[in-house]
């Protein structure tokens, strides 16, 4: 494999003026960064030692209106499963619910429920439909058993994708166990039904020809997206984009993001040393499959393909494995997979984080009750704990006859410890109704992204097992030098103070 080689950009002077002047380079110390527009490290990453970043394209240098994205999936499949799967036209009442579903939650098609996990796979949370499920239902499937997720049983929420196809499928269960004469209440049914309209709305251009037809509405153009791109440029990084997406679809949103930013970069392609379109990741990761032309991108300089391998791109961007940084917004699909066979290093978009860490500060003040209502708790727990040694001392006094003083004092020590229960059980009352509202401050239904109960979410999990940096968007990276030496703060165990 050959060293890494020179960008092949046309040497015109004019370009190479604009390109290499430094001087309006906006860098910052990481502190100066906003909390919501850092970038997060996971493990130590030199960007000097990076050769080449990957861009995926979907949810990642693309950004979608949420809102208006969501409803569209939600609403064409809705019309799919009455066109095409039958299903009664009743069904059109359900209304998409963006707080449905959160990434990192597991659907169990068997039962019609939505789970949130903790990192160890114990189920924080558990919905039917919309409804909470608790209880002796709920203790039977989910806690006196192991979960394995591998069974087709389970289904994982891991793309933005998903969110839509959670709210429909959440809809439609609800509505067949409210309505079992018109629609058969099979959950394994419902949910590949849904699967197939969903599937069908992306492959059938549905979804995509809506959204090139009005890209405003759904496509969100970030300003300093352009930049951030300039500035790896310059800092030698050869750059390509790696997308499931079709050609026509990548060019046309693409060029609605990119085209005519800046003047001396006027084409999208301009930004890019090699494009790779319906790369079917992550088998792009685990197989051989050939590179293919795509003669629609025209003769230009950028080298486009369809399919292709991760051994025959590195081949071709003429950059080590480990050298090669790619940056996306699937779990399995751009970080698992590239990291385990790819050898490449990862950043995951994380776009929730935003809103995450806004929930974070607004919650301050909240926390803090908390944490004051929990040492309160602890220390009326130590007391309950000493109160009933002492009452354990006196019953065996007492029941080797002991006199009338001792009886007077446990009777004394007995009510004293039913006021102090009373008193621990409001305040865990308390602290329920605190930790409820808090939760909500993240989504109305599930709560924090990363935190399940008082663990770290399973998708939190995720996040720290694959990916080296994460961070909510692609040019969160224009605040920071291109040779930064992103280090990963020191670990600690429970007994670090
Ligand atoms: P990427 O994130 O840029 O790799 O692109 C993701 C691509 O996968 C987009 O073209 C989506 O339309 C497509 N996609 C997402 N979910 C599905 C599905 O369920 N079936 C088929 N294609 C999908
Ligand atoms: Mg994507």
């Amino acid at each position: 494999m050959k060293p890494d080689a020179p960008l092949n950009r046309p040497p015109r002077a004019e370009f190479l003026r604009k390109f290499f002047d430094f001087s309006k380079l906006p860098v910052a110390y990481d502190w100066k960064v906003e909390p919501s527009r850092r970038v997060y490290v996971m493990r130590n990453l030199r960007m000097d030692e990076i050769g080449a970043i990957g861009f995926d394209m979907d949810y990642t240098l693309a950004i979608y209106h949420k809102r208006e994205i969501e409803e569209l999936a939600f609403e064409l499949s809705l019309q799919k499963l009455v066109e095409d799967w039958k299903y009664p036209e009743e069904v059109l009442r359900v209304r998409y619910n963006p707080d449905a579903v959160i990434r990192g939650l597991v659907i169990d098609r068997r039962h019609g429920n939505f789970l949130k996990m903790d990192q160890f796979h114990v189920v924080t949370q558990v919905l039917h439909g919309k409804r909470p499920l608790e209880g002796a239902d709920r203790r039977e499937l989910y806690h006196n058993r192991k979960i394995r997720l591998g069974q087709e049983r389970y289904f994982s929420v891991d793309t933005l994708f998903g969110l839509p196809e959670g709210s429909l499928y959440q809809e439609m269960v609800e509505f067949a166990d409210a309505n079992p004469q018109v629609l058969q209440p099979d959950y394994e049914r419902l949910y590949d039904d849904i699967r197939g309209a969903l599937d069908k709305v992306h492959r059938d251009n549905s979804l995509k020809s809506t959204i090139l037809r009005d890209p405003a509405r759904y496509i969100y153009i970030d300003p300093a997206l352009p930049a951030t791109l300039e500035k790896f440029l310059k800092g030698g990084k050869k750059l390509f984009v790696l997308t499931n997406s079709e050609w026509h679809y990548t060019d046309a949103v693409m060029s609605f993001m990119l085209d005519g930013r800046l003047d001396y970069m006027p084409r999208w392609t301009d930004y890019f040393d090699v494009i790779g379109v319906e790369a079917s990741k992550p088998s792009f990761f685990l197989t051989e499959a050939p590179l293919a032309p795509v003669p629609e991108a025209g003769p230009g300089g950028v080298r486009t393909f369809r399919k292709g391998s991760v051994a025959l791109f590195e081949e071709l961007l003429g950059t080590r494995s480990d050298r090669i940084l790619f940056i996306g917004d699937h779990i399995y699909g751009d970080i698992l997979r590239s990291k385990k066979h790819g050898n490449w290093r990862t950043v995951m978009i994380v776009e929730e984080l935003e809103h995450e860490i806004a929930a974070d500060e607004s919650a301050r003040q909240l926390v803090r009750e908390l944490e004051r209502l929990q040492r309160r708790i602890d220390r009326h727990d130590f007391k309950r704990n000493l109160l009933q040694m002492k009452l354990s001392m006196l019953e065996q006094v007492f029941e080797n006859g002991a006199g009338a003083e001792v009886a007077l004092e446990l009777k004394f020590q007995r009510s004293c410890l039913v006021r102090l229960e009373e008193t621990i059980g409001a305040m865990h009352s308390r602290l329920a109704s605190l930790e409820a509202e808090l939760e909500r401050r993240y989504n109305a239904t599930w709560g924090p992204l990363f935190r399940a109960a008082s663990e770290i979410s399973r998708f939190g999990h995720q996040v720290q097992d694959y990916a080296c940096l994460y961070t909510g968007r692609v040019s969160n990276f224009l605040a920071y030098p291109f040779n930064k030496n992103f280090q990963s703060p020191r670990e600690r165990m429970p007994h670090d103070l």
